[in-house]
């Protein structure tokens, strides 16, 4: 998760806090998801009939997972009592964001190589695009 996490940031060419690499290894989901979240109110859009706009539900499944991340990580460092379905429901959670990266029309990743351009990335058919932050 964390690993693809990493790949995903890199591909959107996302900014994060701590650039030194002994320290990449460590950052933990939550780090990713809250910069997918903040950066993805600007950068993350949906092709609608006239333009590109905001692709608020992919925010907010990224801003869902990550609250149930932190909420977790929370109690899981103070004891040992997380249930399984409750860490299956986080996996869950998480992997229903990450989809969003996903086209549900052409079926590419929005970081579809071919697409890709100096002001942004797409996916095949251009239905969803990221537009590189200006941290
Ligand atoms: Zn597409």
């Amino acid at each position: 998760m964390d690993v693809e996490l990493a790949l995903i940031a890199e591909r959107l060419k996302i900014q994060l806090p701590y650039l030194r690499a002994d320290k990449n290894d460590k950052r933990m989901a939550h780090d990713f998801l809250e910069r997918f979240v903040a950066q993805g109110k600007k950068c993350f859009q949906k092709r609608t009939d006239k333009d590109y706009v905001a692709y608020s539900d992919a925010i907010e499944a990224f801003d869902k997972a990550d609250r149930l991340l932190v909420s977790w990580a929370n109690r899981a460092s103070h004891s040992f009592d997380v249930v399984r379905p409750e860490a299956v429901k986080l996996i869950e959670t998480c992997e229903k964001a990450l989809d969003f990266f996903e086209c549900s029309s052409c079926g590419k990743r929005v970081w579809f190589a071919d697409a890709e351009g100096s002001e942004s990335v797409q996916c095949q058919c251009g239905q969803i695009r990221w537009r590189y932050g200006r941290a």
